[in-house]
């Protein structure tokens, strides 16, 4: 078992420094600052580290639109996820819906075959996605939203930290700075490399086991349709994800990788709240126009700069 790398933190622009003061010091609780402190990561590291060729800031450069593409993304890849888990009856310990999370968190981080743009359009994927839960947990609670602990999923912030520690991981070097500006504590950034180690041993397992061998047939089709989106800013995100082509390269590759038994049709529709869903007698997985909307008002609320200069101010 590999020891973590030394920590050593990029020096912090002054302002950063003082916005993070700040930021604790008006939060009750220190993790409402989560996505405040996420947001200022892009900002802050790219001048401090635009030499590095692995200059983990890029990551955390996107446009609205690429948020709620890439959290999309993660959401078609939860939803495989659990199809694989009913179809070929993966056994799994502790609830399905964390399966689910773990299988798309490391697909994207430890892929089997590498995008045509890189890996890291994949951890890009992966950090809009971590974001994206730590917006959605500021925003409970802004709201005072009880707390879904009978809920079948994790917590989104602890499904913001679970991706958070697998991508710090998969490379603690790159990733140090996740440590230092997540305020996570070292015992945790420790255990969070043989996190690292166990998915990627149960990964590697789920697909050595049910991989398509060569000599097998090609998976069943998954049909693909797009039904008549019900606002202007879902028609942009659907014309969007149909540009980018990512579900189709998402279904050739998962298809070309563990070969379904049976038909299945993957469909984007209207369906008054913002969800996505695996449907097995259908055998449809669903995604919600409702769902882009959500993530599209999300990305209006990711750290700005005049959010940051806010902060400073209090300082
Ligand atoms: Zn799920």
């Amino acid at each position: 078992m590999s020891k973590p790398d030394r920590i050593a933190a990029p020096a912090r622009p002054t302002a950063l420094r003082r916005s993070v003061r700040a930021c604790r010091a008006r939060c009750l609780q220190r993790i409402a600052c989560v996505a405040l402190l996420f947001g200022v990561i892009g900002a802050s590291t790219a001048v401090a580290q635009q030499d590095d060729a692995d200059d983990p800031a890029r990551l955390f450069e996107s446009t609205p639109e690429q948020f709620v593409v890439a959290n999309a993304q993660f959401v078609l890849m939860h939803e495989l996820a659990h199809l694989v888990i009913d179809e070929k009856r993966v056994p799994i310990l502790g609830p399905e819906e964390s399966a689910a999370d773990y299988i798309a968190a490391m697909m994207l981080i430890r892929p089997r075959t590498l995008p045509p743009e890189g890996p890291d359009a994949l951890l890009q994927v992966a950090v809009n996605t971590a974001e994206g839960f730590a917006l959605a947990w500021r925003r409970r609670e802004r709201v005072g939203a009880e707390l879904p602990y009978w809920d079948n999923h994790s917590l989104t912030v602890q499904r913001f930290s679970t991706l958070a520690c697998l991508l710090y991981g998969s490379n603690p070097k790159r990733f140090s700075i996740l440590v230092e500006r997540l305020d996570m504590p070292e015992s945790r950034a420790r255990a969070c490399i043989r996190e690292y180690e166990r998915a990627a041993y149960a990964i590697d397992w789920l697909f050595d086991t049910y991989a398509r061998k060569e000599t097998d047939p090609p998976g069943a089709p998954i049909e693909i349709r797009f039904e008549d989106p019900p606002t202007l800013t879902s028609v942009r995100m659907r014309d969007a994800i149909r540009r980018q082509g990512f579900v189709e390269r998402t279904f050739r590759f998962f298809n070309d990788v563990v070969a379904l038994d049976e038909p299945a049709t993957f469909v984007m529709r209207s369906c008054r709240l913002p969800q996505a869903m695996w449907l097995p007698e259908t055998r449809e997985l669903v995604l919600c126009y409702e769902l882009l909307d959500a993530y599209m008002a999300m990305s209006l609320e990711r750290t700005q700069p005049a959010e940051r200069g806010a902060a400073d101010a209090a300082d």
